[in-house]
């Protein structure tokens, strides 16, 4: 039998790490919402070709990390280890595409077989956007802004750093790839071995190696900015305008790549030196070609995706856990009294507790280990005159309250 432990690279989420998760989550949900993007869901599984169409048959995730498996109907599964391709998958089932721009919103699970560690794990959740049939740099703009108004709203703003660089379009790209790839078989002996099997399928990639040798090697590389077509220039200075308009600041970064082909102009990152090597919280850009190689009509999308522990990792503050109100009665009249009004109470949306058994001092530990803000002690001389005794659990002042101002008067401990 398996041992009592979660699988390798999973973690459960117990209520003060789901309070940190969901802060995440709602936050991103209500930011993204304020730019028009409607949250949508798509299937945690999707037939496997859905993902190796869309990220690479050469790709670190399709070769190395996806959890694949046959199902008993003999299909060829695969548990999403992102969620862009789930997306243009519903958009393009649900013929959608006419209707653009579409704005679609995300939170959950994504599955990857990698070496766990801080910040990286097998079953880790993302949130994201996707802005799709938006040709326009403007779009981009927003999708970066959106980005970073989550951040704000999680207050980890001042821990992370906008990284900005452009892959430009099809032609910069080939003309790009060619001065590369000659640059770089004159230093092959010089590449890792990863390296060298990438040089013809996916150069790109090395661009963004973090082997020592590499690095070295493509310090010197040629740099894609000097390959870029005038109407990627163009549409690259349309973007850093718009981020300076905003007054959002970035550091150009020309090794931020994606090795894929239909990524182009905008790639961009946000990074934070607060969580060691997995410092990457958000990361994204524009992927025009991306819909016609999953089978639909030439369109455009960009949209980001950001990993929910590593920003939970990061928040600014410890979200509050609530505090109940205990139900202390008093003997077993008073417990039929204790359900009926507890019951009125949570209709007025007071989270209470009820103390299941034990006398009064008994039932006040209870209510003080559940972190109780007050205790209602219903004694039956009280009830008898319609009303109960507040003790205010911090202070230790008690009161007697008619019980129909008891809702108000709880609801003003805070
Ligand atoms: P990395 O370089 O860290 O492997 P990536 O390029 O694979 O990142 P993306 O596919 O762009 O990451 O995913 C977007 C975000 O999702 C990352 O920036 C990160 O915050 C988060 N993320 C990716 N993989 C994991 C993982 N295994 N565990 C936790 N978070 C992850
Ligand atoms: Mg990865």
């Amino acid at each position: 039998m398996a041992k009592l432990q979660p699988a390798r690279g999973t973690h459960d989420l117990m209520p003060a790490d789901m309070r940190r998760h969901r802060a995440v989550g709602d936050a991103a949900r209500r930011v993204a919402g304020l730019y028009g993007f409607d949250e949508v869901a798509t299937p945690i599984f999707e037939f496997s070709d859905v993902f190796r169409r869309t990220l690479g048959d050469t790709s670190d995730i399709v070769t190395k990390e996806m959890y694949t498996f046959v199902d008993k109907g003999g299909e060829e599964i695969t548990l999403r280890p992102e969620n862009t391709a789930g997306v243009v998958r519903a958009v393009l089932s649900g013929g959608l595409l006419q209707q653009g721009p579409l704005k679609y919103f995300y939170f959950g699970p994504m599955f990857r077989y990698e070496r766990p560690q801080k910040g990286r794990q097998r079953q880790f959740h993302q949130i994201g956007i996707e802005l799709i049939a938006v040709p326009e740099p403007l779009g981009d703009v927003e999708v970066i802004a959106c980005g970073w108004a989550v951040l704000r709203a999680l207050g980890c703003a001042d821990k992370v750093a906008l990284e900005l660089n452009t892959l430009g379009d099809g032609e910069s790209r080939a003309a790009y790839r060619e001065a590369l790839v000659s640059y770089l078989r004159g230093h092959l002996s010089a590449l890792s071995a990863d390296s060298q099997a990438r040089l013809e399928r996916n150069p790109l990639r090395i661009l963004d190696s973090k082997d020592e040798g590499d690095r070295r090697v493509v310090a010197d590389a040629p740099r894609f900015d000097e390959f870029l077509t005038p109407a990627a220039r163009e549409f690259f200075a349309r973007v850093r305008g718009g981020l300076d308009a905003l007054g959002l600041p970035y550091r150009l970064n020309p090794r931020l790549v994606r090795g894929l082909d239909y990524y182009c102009h905008t790639a961009f990152e946000f990074t934070t030196e607060a969580l060691g090597a997995q410092g990457t919280v958000m990361g994204g850009g524009r992927y025009d070609g991306l819909i016609a190689e999953m089978g639909g009509p030439a369109s455009h999308g960009v949209g980001w995706a950001a990993g929910v522990e590593r920003l939970a990792m990061l928040l600014a503050a410890e979200p509050p856990a609530p505090r109940p109100v205990a139900m202390v009665p008093m003997g077993e009249k008073a417990e039929a009294a204790a359900l009926a009004l507890a019951d009125r109470l949570r209709g007025e949306g007071l989270r209470v507790e009820l103390g299941y058994r034990g006398n009064l001092k008994r039932r006040l530990e209870v209510a003080n280990r559940r972190n109780a803000r007050a205790a209602v002690i219903l004694g039956e001389d009280e009830l008898a005159r319609g009303a109960a005794a507040v003790k205010d659990l911090d202070t230790g002042g008690q009161s007697e309250v008619a019980l129909d101002q008891l809702g108000a008067r709880l609801a003003q401990l805070r």
